[in-house]
């Protein structure tokens, strides 16, 4: 079936997102094509904004509107600790539970051969230069508990060794190949109270 061409370009633009299928791309482009035309506006601004509006934040890596993000220009906030995780949506899980008040480090990724993506690819120079100030007392390791989490957690661990600050690892309760966006505040606040050291 031929589309107009509009049509076709929408529905192509829908199926390129993650999860969505060329039935659900269609079922969303001929919903957009119903749409209150200044619905779409702001819809499609929203998207341009995204894009335009944010970036990452020189210290953390998290995406920010402004740099350093408010986490990072936060002085209550305890500088000792770094958590580092693979995406931003997991420090937004982390910060839901309100029990961490230590800095985050947002590698944007996880070491995965498969994948192509090594070590380069992610934000670990940027980690090890936050990690070579001597405030930086200890690193949490809250990478996903999945093959992909575990080798960067690993591969990050055995890396800043000689830095000689503690280094641990959450892990009590996570679902093993879960991921840490989905789990939910209880287990989360156990897997990050029972972090084991790493040696
Ligand atoms: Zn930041």
């Amino acid at each position: 079936m031929y589309y107009p061409e509009p049509i076709a370009k929408l529905i192509d633009a829908f199926s390129r997102l993650p999860g969505i299928g060329p039935k659900t791309a269609a079922r969303l482009a001929f919903h957009v094509l119903r749409m209150k035309e200044d619905d779409v506006i702001d819809f499609a601004k929203a998207l341009v904004s995204v894009k335009r509006n944010l970036h990452y934040c020189s210290v953390c890596c998290n995406i920010t509107d402004i740099d350093p993000c408010r986490i990072c220009q936060d002085k209550t906030r305890d500088g000792s600790v770094i958590c580092v995780v693979q995406e931003s949506k997991d420090l937004v899980a982390l910060e839901r539970m309100k029990e961490f008040n230590g800095q985050y480090h947002v590698l944007q990724g996880a070491i995965s051969p498969i994948e192509g993506i090594g070590p380069d690819d992610i934000r670990i120079a940027e980690l090890l230069k936050r990690l070579s100030d001597e405030r930086v007392q200890e690193m949490i390791l809250a990478t996903n508990p999945n093959v992909e989490g575990e080798a960067t957690a690993m591969y990050l661990s055995r890396l800043v060794k000689p830095f000689g600050i503690r280094i641990t690892r959450i892990a009590h309760g996570l679902p093993v190949g879960g991921d840490l966006e989905y789990a939910d505040e209880v287990t989360l606040s156990k897997a990050l109270e029972g972090r084991r050291e790493l040696s």
